[in-house]
């Protein structure tokens, strides 16, 4: 007989309640569960395909390494052994601590992937893990899509995690940039899946929403009003709009006046900028510009918003920036209907640092911002030889080769590693390279609570999802695998034999007391709502009285929290920080006065911007029920484009970027404004030796073989992924092109029913 459990999605931030109806070890479905106090039912397409994953043939139960062909170097005709956990463990902790005896502490370096943010032993274990590696050489994914936001939080409020989220449920007035939140389901801006009608909501009461994109993205059906812009002129589209409210005098500080420096000096530097230029480089008439500003500054409430979208792309710390600005100047900034702040019930922000240039990366001095260095200078720390050099890699959560900047470069550095271990339930692009990998345990034989991305809640609210099956032969937990890594590693790398001792005692201790849950009920037990150690305090929370409540707790709306949650000194906003400006320059010479904006070779005419569908994330290409059909790797090009380089609707062609190039079909529609190109990101499952059958046989090509860690946001290091120049060129004849299997092998998987 079928029995329900009920969980939180684990696999984005929008963090959607689930009712998973399963019999024995079976999962018959996935729905959205009407009773969670977020989502109240709604969930998009991928939370059905957590059942794919959790029985997938090719997800690895035991840890596997690598059987070299050739001893003294490895090749895609490599084999793989199975080990008992005890072995690779011993294994993988002996070489990494002889690598780090014999080249120094930074000699070992970590990446952790953007799935480690929605895994609670992962992410729990981030910290631990930089600290006993004592490694300087420290990768996140962040430094892909999301690092721009922190930067600025960082800088502006003190904190890198102190994330401003838009007031969606009470707002009147919504402009976004770089967002698609009808395919995201909301992300940073709407937890709970039902962004679309949040939007709805803002224009039923009588509020305005628009949108600027160079794509007519899905989102559109929604907004009163979208405006194609010009790829990586964002920020100057806001800078006119926040010049204009300066010369009309429609500036506020509201409820922050007393609480913010720097006016003055915003003021002065738009200055610098014309209106009129501004509207050439955007592509958006002056008047709407000024529309806008007026629009924007007169309602009664709004917000500006941007996510990944303008982080990917050249002076994305500079939009990022500008959007605070902007709220801050027009009385929005922790506002009611402006930007709030959550206040989760773990407080992450105290668990976690922030800091900026305490010291510089080896080869091309990128300053380290919270403990970490930019991904794209990850490749040349590992191929530039010299004190210092990266030799072996901890690398989880995440798949480089495909998400990261020129993945031919992820390519040639991982493959130059002495040693490299891997994290992962899967052989994929990346993991491929490893010497050996140590598979977690599936989505539903762990337990989950979502540290992190409580701190983008749209209210505040608290839910704990146990794990559902215990799986004898798959039932190591991420926290378990860096206990004992970790554990084990420290203890060989240290000398001096009393404390080789006391650090074999402490590994033990947390091996045999200190679970990912137990940290997570003395976090949530000594956090804003917690039951601390007080048996009669029956209200607050603990693991266990969430447990108690399957659909979570709702724990009231954003309050008020500056400027005492600032964590500046002088507990002010920081509204012009000298960094920031002094990379102003940088923005006018190149879009503006044409400078770096033509450093391109000439043929690189057309500009390629990313996309997601919702149906798939990139690590969700093992789902058969998700990716069966057609591929979605086409390149969407606007029909003057294609008629200038004859291309046809049966066409399929070449990009090429500075650094690579890739085949496709084509799709010719005015969706897609002029000089710009368009296609998913997060394909590419063709390479050898990968283990991933459902994926392999529906692969589509990787946007990341066009892009170019050498073109970075230089004020925050982001890879710029969208934006990137290319040529678009009619494949001529023998062309090699990439198998696209239109038709993958899965026609008979039904969808379960994913919207209540
Ligand atoms: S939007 Fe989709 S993937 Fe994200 S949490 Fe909700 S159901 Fe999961």
């Amino acid at each position: 007989m079928s029995q329900l459990h009920y969980r939180t999605c684990h696999l984005c931030e929008t963090m959607c309640g689930i009712e998973v109806e399963y019999e024995g070890e079976q999962i018959l479905a996935i729905r959205g569960d009407k009773n969670d106090v977020l989502s109240k039912g709604n969930i998009c397409p991928k939370a059905t395909g957590l059942q794919d994953i959790h029985n997938c043939p090719d997800r690895l139960k035991k840890p596997v390494r690598r059987v070299r062909k050739d001893p003294a170097a490895k090749s895609h005709d490599d084999t793989w052994e199975e080990l008992e956990w005890d072995e690779a463990l011993e294994y993988a902790s002996g070489e990494l601590a002889r690598i780090q005896a014999q080249n120094g502490m930074d000699s070992v370096g970590s990446y952790a992937g953007r799935s480690t943010a929605h895994n609670v032993g992962l992410l729990l274990a981030t910290q631990p893990t930089r600290d006993i590696l004592g490694s300087r050489n420290i990768f996140t994914g962040s430094t892909v899509d999301q690092m721009p936001h922190n930067f600025v939080w960082y800088h502006m409020f003190g904190h890198q995690f102190l994330c401003t989220i838009p007031d969606i449920n009470r707002t009147d007035y919504y402009l976004m940039l770089g967002t698609n939140p009808k395919v995201s389901n909301g992300a940073q801006m709407a937890t709970g899946a039902n962004a679309y009608k949040k939007l709805n909501e803002i224009r039923e009461r009588g509020g305005k929403c628009v949108l600027l994109d160079p794509r007519r993205t899905e989102s559109v059906k929604y907004m009163d009003e979208h405006h194609f812009i010009t790829p990586h002129t964002d920020s100057l589209f806001l800078i006119g709009v926040i010049k204009t409210i300066f010369e009309k005098g429609l500036d506020t500080l509201g409820r922050m006046d007393g609480h913010v420096k720097g006016l003055d000096t915003v003021k002065a530097a738009m200055q610098d900028f014309d209106l009129n230029d501004i509207s050439k480089a955007t592509g958006i008439k002056r008047d709407d510009i000024e529309r806008i500003a007026v629009e924007f500054a007169s309602a009664k409430s709004a917000v500006c918003y941007g996510r990944t979208g303008v982080s990917m792309v050249d002076f994305a710390g500079i939009t990022q920036w500008l959007m605070q600005v902007l709220n801050t100047v027009t009385g929005n900034m922790d506002e009611v209907g402006g930007m709030t702040f959550p206040l989760p019930a773990i407080d992450s922000l105290d668990m976690s640092r922030s800091s900026w240039d305490r010291y510089r990366s080896r080869v091309s001095g990128r300053p380290e911002f919270s403990d970490e260095f930019p991904l794209i200078v990850l490749g040349e720390e590992i191929l530039t030889p010299g004190e210092g050099q990266i030799k072996a890699l901890l690398g989880f959560g995440g798949n480089m080769v495909l998400s990261m900047a020129d993945g031919n470069k992820s390519e040639e550095a991982l493959n130059a590693l002495e040693f490299f271990v891997a994290v992962d339930p899967y052989r994929n692009e990346t993991t491929r390279f490893a010497d050996i990998i140590l598979p977690p345990c599936g989505p539903f034989e762990k337990s989950h609570y979502d540290v992190f991305y409580h701190l983008y809640d749209t209210i505040n609210w608290a839910k704990f999802s146990p794990k559902l099956f215990d799986t004898p032969e798959s039932k190591w937990t991420d926290w378990e695998i860096f206990t004992e890594l970790l554990g084990r590693f420290a203890t060989k790398r240290e000398k001096n034999p009393i404390k080789k001792g006391l650090i074999s005692l402490a590994h033990k201790t947390v091996r045999n007391f200190i679970s990912a849950e137990f940290v997570v009920d003395m976090a949530l037990r000594f956090g804003p709502y917690g039951k601390k150690l007080n048996p009669f305090n029956r209200s607050g929370l603990s693991v266990k009285k969430l447990i108690d409540n399957p659909h979570g707790i709702y724990l009231g709306e954003h309050k008020y929290t500056f400027p005492e949650r600032l964590f500046t000194e002088d507990k002010k906003i920081d509204l012009a920080p000298q960094l920031i400006i002094d990379d102003l320059p940088r923005l006018k010479a190149s879009r503006i006065d044409g400078g770096v904006h033509n450093e391109h070779a000439p043929e690189f005419d057309l500009r390629i911007i990313s996309k997601l569908t919702n149906r798939t994330l990139g690590w969700m290409h093992h789902s058969r029920r998700l990716i069966k059909g057609k591929n979605p790797c086409e390149l969407m090009i606007h029909p003057e484009d294609a008629k200038s380089r004859g291309i046809e609707a049966d066409s399929l062609v070449k990009v090429t970027s500075r650094v690579g190039e890739i085949q496709m079909p084509v799709v010719i529609t005015d969706e897609i404004m002029p000089g710009v190109v368009c296609m998913p990101h997060l394909w590419g499952h063709n390479r050898k030796n990968t283990k991933m059958g459902v994926a392999n046989a529906n692969p589509g090509v990787s946007m990341n073989d066009l892009t170019d860690v050498q073109y970075h946001d230089k004020l925050t290091g982001n890879a710029i992924v969208n934006g990137v120049p290319v040529k678009v060129e009619v494949l001529t004849e023998n062309a090699d092109l990439v198998e696209v299997h239109e038709d993958a092998a899965h026609e008979d998987e039904s969808v379960e029913e994913f919207i209540v």
